[in-house]
């Protein structure tokens, strides 16, 4: 589903990806661990191509996204092919990102109505399943700013899921929540795993790392350190920078 090769990504001087190959398949769910700056967060943008990068390929589906390149060559893609690439890819942020001015509904509808060409009609029908699947289709005409930030979390879920996407991107999306809602944006992550959804998570949950993720990936310093099933990886990792990594966030 998801291929990364080989791929290397600088801001200036600083060497943020050095190298970086992952092969995620269809609905799996892979969490990503790691310090701070590790790059993370550069590694899932580069994914729907919001980061640009200097070597190596990003393929969804085996097409690759942004810019192709082989044997010492490459060319960017035309602006319309990334964004039909892009809608094939789910974001989810720590911050919520949710248009103020807009109703839940309104949230949820805009890409689909704007991007997608889906009738208002379709579009509602389809935001308001997707607010029962997060439980909260009570809100549909609440303003944003009017819910708690476990809500507005499980409604920018329900925004990227109103795509259609093949692939859920998901980064630290319970980090800037008050402690009683992660619970519920978590829970609603197990079930869209449950689903058969495939997701690339970046969290510090570790309970839900090892009870929700087929394979975890530990980075360091812009590179996989190692990567393995979750219980591998907690109790007996091989690298000792992911033992130090651990023995912090355990
Ligand atoms: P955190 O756990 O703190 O979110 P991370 O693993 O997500 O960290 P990144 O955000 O990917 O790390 O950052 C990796 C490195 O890239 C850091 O050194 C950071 O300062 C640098 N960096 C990230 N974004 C930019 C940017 N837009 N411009 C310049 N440097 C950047
Ligand atoms: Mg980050």
């Amino acid at each position: 589903m998801i291929r990364i090769n080989d791929l290397h990504k600088r801001f200036g001087s600083n060497r943020v990806l050095r190298g970086v190959d992952l092969q995620v398949n269809r609905g799996e769910v892979v969490v990503i661990l790691g310090p701070s700056g590790s790059g993370k967060s550069t590694l899932l943008r580069c994914i729907n191509y919001l980061e640009t990068f200097e070597e190596g390929n990003v393929f969804i589906e085996g097409k690759a996204i942004g810019r192709i390149s082989a044997g010492g060559h490459s060319r960017e893609m035309p602006q319309n092919e990334l964004n039909a690439m892009r809608q094939e890819v789910g974001m989810v942020f720590q911050s919520f990102n949710l248009y103020p001015h807009m109703t839940v509904l309104q949230n949820i509808t805009l890409a689909p109505t704007s991007l997608r060409g889906m009738h208002k009609e379709v579009a509602e029908l389809l935001a308001l399943e997707l607010l029962r699947k997060v439980g909260l289709e009570e809100k549909a005409n609440a303003r944003p700013s009017s819910l708690s930030g476990g809500q507005k979390q499980r409604v920018a879920i329900a925004r990227a899921l109103a795509m259609k996407p093949k692939v859920m991107l998901f980064d630290e999306p319970t980090s800037a929540l008050d402690p009683e809602t992660v619970g519920e944006v978590l829970q609603v992550m197990r079930n869209l795993a449950q689903e058969g959804m495939t997701m690339i998570i970046v969290t510090h949950e570790m309970g839900f790392a090892r009870d929700v993720a087929d394979r975890v990936v530990v980075m360091d310093g812009g590179v996989i350190l190692e990567e393995g099933v979750p219980s591998d990886i907690f109790t007996n990792p091989s690298h000792p920078r992911t033992q130090t990594f651990l023995s912090q966030v355990l």
